[in-house]
């Protein structure tokens, strides 16, 4: 065969023709030190601050401190294999986590990946783990109760939706109990809940994830789990991404309920990010920042005006204290950002308070305007009755002589504490809540024993569903308690009682 030059030749024209420059440029930038989940990068001079960084074995990395002459970076994944002199490269994109409705009944983790073992989740979009508070404009005032199922709290510590509602106490004393029974009492009231754990054992995070499960709460639920097993960032991270999975729900005009179970871990993994970043240590040993860290991520909560579509997110985030001290410096921060508190003690617990709810020094700022009439009305008097019990309750230790009057305080008092008592996965309707509190307000419960107290409640709850269900029903639709409403409760609870007491 014979070739001829001229054809080697158009040949070689046509292919330079064809050739385009396929330039792509890539901010790259060497690793200096790594080590601790924090990496040190040199010769990234553009890098934005939270930007993500790709490390070469396939692990993000989020650049945090911008210094003069190298980015410090944390680690978020595992830093085997990632040494020093290794490039790292830029993405030009702020740290993102994706969202989407089919994240419902899924545990994930801070970076919104599926960790159950129940295979892929579709995602709709990326959004930016911090994103600015919905602004003043955007909002609107608290209003809709956000119903707990916990006498104790649903009475005395309303919350409403849009709300920041702290749940603060010592190791142990049933903090996550009311997380939890708010979540399962949310069933069929249209809320999605978003739980986050942050920095616990991963058994609990399991045990958790199974009793909702069992609860039938899982289907409207997301869990976003980093436990005590992955490093600080994303312990740090899994609020901010739970925060946003909520507002993704939010914005759609959906009520949220977000539960940070605790910030005391949360700031602790931030503390220990920021002394391996070199940043200086203030009170406590914890960064500058740490009061902005929590406040940007409560600001996050709202209830949204109309136009915005009318959706909120509640905010119930837990702080743990040591024996009690609520002056320490978490505490204190969280306390001042939120819009109340529910305080919890061991001494209550255990004694056998439980829910070990402190009425004297819990309080819910602006949860009273989203409480139901009907509520209202028969709790109006319980703090106050409760605040005289606990005086009176100090004097009669001395065993003085007391008078008539105060024996009756103390007498109802102690009946008081008995209803409120309440067993942990037991949520009540607010309809029944309110007659139980009727019936103590109005005297109905003096001449039972302490001891059949929560039998009372609870047969007087199954006689009023089969006998009064109209009136549990007018109860709850007409929001304040009518005459008519009043008699047939009284009516309700004499007819129960006379049974009651003839079977004892
Ligand atoms: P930690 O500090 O370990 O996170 P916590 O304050 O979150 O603890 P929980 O784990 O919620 O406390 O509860 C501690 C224990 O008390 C659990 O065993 C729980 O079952 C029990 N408990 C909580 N609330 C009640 C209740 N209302 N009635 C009976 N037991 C309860
Ligand atoms: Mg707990």
């Amino acid at each position: 065969m014979h070739i001829k030059p001229e054809e080697i030749t158009s040949i070689i024209k046509k292919e330079i023709v064809k050739y385009e420059k396929n330039i792509k440029t890539e901010d790259t930038g060497t690793i200096i030190q790594v080590g601790d989940n924090i990496a040190r990068v040199y010769g990234l001079d553009d890098c934005m601050e939270g930007e993500l960084l790709k490390f070469p074995n396939g692990v993000y990395g989020m650049a945090l401190n911008l210094e003069h002459d190298n980015v410090g970076c944390v680690l978020l994944g595992s830093e085997e294999g990632i040494k020093e002199g290794d490039i790292v490269k830029r993405t030009n994109k702020i740290s993102e986590v994706p969202v989407g409705e089919d994240m419902l009944g899924r545990v994930v983790n801070a970076l919104g990946q599926p960790i159950d073992g129940r295979g892929p989740i579709y995602y709709e979009e990326f959004k930016p783990i911090e994103a600015p508070a919905p602004t003043i404009i955007d909002r609107t005032s608290v209003k809709e109760p956000l119903q707990t199922g916990i006498k104790a709290i649903d009475a005395m510590i309303p919350i409403g939706k849009g709300q920041r509602e702290l749940i603060i106490g010592d190791r142990q004393t049933g903090k996550t109990a009311i997380a939890i029974d708010t979540i399962i009492n949310q069933k069929g009231k249209d809320v999605i809940c978003i739980y986050v754990a942050i920095g616990q054992k991963q058994s609990t995070v399991a045990n958790i994830v199974n009793t909702l499960d069992r609860m039938e709460a899982l289907d409207y639920s997301i869990i976003v789990a980093s436990t005590a097993a992955e490093g600080a960032p994303l312990q740090y991270l899994a609020p901010y991404a739970g925060c946003t999975i909520g507002e993704y729900f939010m914005n759609k005009g959906k009520d949220v309920l977000i539960v940070y179970d605790d910030l005391s871990k949360h700031a602790v993994a931030y503390r220990t990010m920021s002394l391996l970043l070199r940043r200086p240590p203030g009170r406590e040993a914890y960064p500058g920042d740490i009061f902005y860290i929590h406040s940007r991520l409560l600001e996050r909560a709202a209830k949204l005006s109309k136009e915005k579509g009318g959706g909120s997110l509640t905010a119930l985030p837990i702080v743990e204290t040591l024996a009690g001290d609520v002056t320490a410096y978490i505490p204190t921060n969280v306390i001042s950002i939120t819009d109340g508190q529910i305080f919890l003690e061991t001494d209550l617990f255990n004694s056998g308070q439980r829910p070990a709810v402190n009425p004297g020094i819990s309080v819910s700022r602006v949860g009273g305007n989203a409480q139901i009439k009907a509520m209202k009305q028969v709790s109006g008097s319980l703090r106050l009755e409760l605040a005289q019990y606990r005086e009176l309750a100090s004097f009669a230790q001395f065993g003085s002589d007391l008078d008539n009057d105060s024996k009756i305080r103390l007498e109802k008092g102690k009946r008081i504490l008995e209803v409120l008592k309440q067993k942990q996965y037991e949520p009540m309707r607010v309809e029944e809540q309110v007659l139980i509190l009727y019936a103590i307000s109005n005297n109905f419960l003096t001449d039972i024993n302490l001891g059949y107290i929560s039998e009372f409640e609870k047969e007087l709850m199954k006689f009023a569903d089969t006998h009064y269900r109209d009136m549990l029903k007018s109860i709850k639709t007409e929001g304040s308690l009518t005459k008519e409403v009043k008699c047939d409760m009284e009516e309700c609870i004499s007819e129960f009682k006379k049974i009651f007491t003839e079977n004892e």
